[in-house]
């Protein structure tokens, strides 16, 4: 009892963000297994992903496998936005595989 002493500084734990990047620099991921090791919901995933992104450098992608149409094979190599597209420009199907992430390796 007596006079509270102040806490002694606790370090500060993994932000989420940085706890992607460890994920991204050991193996690869999609959103969705992120999301479940993390347990954080899936669309939070996406907002951190180009966050994470980011802090690389400009020319840098975590985009190990892009996302790909499973009913034709196109591939969105050039999408910019990390989330998975809705649908297939050329043949408009909605089957499309999750893009697979992982930290570029450094050169
Ligand atoms: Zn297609």
């Amino acid at each position: 009892m007596g006079v509270p002493r102040a806490r002694p500084l606790r370090r500060n734990p993994l932000t989420i963000r940085q706890q992607i990047a460890e994920l991204l620099r050991s193996a690869e991921y999609t959103a969705r297994e992120i999301s479940k090791i993390l347990r954080i919901r899936e669309r939070e995933v996406y907002e951190h992903l180009p966050h994470v992104e980011k802090s690389l450098g400009s020319n840098s992608s975590i985009v190990s496998q892009p996302a790909r149409c499973l009913n034709c094979g196109f591939v969105f190599k050039k999408r910019t936005r990390l989330t998975r597209p809705g649908r297939c420009p050329v043949c408009r199907s909605e089957h499309i595989s999750d893009p697979v992430y992982k930290m570029p390796e450094k050169r």
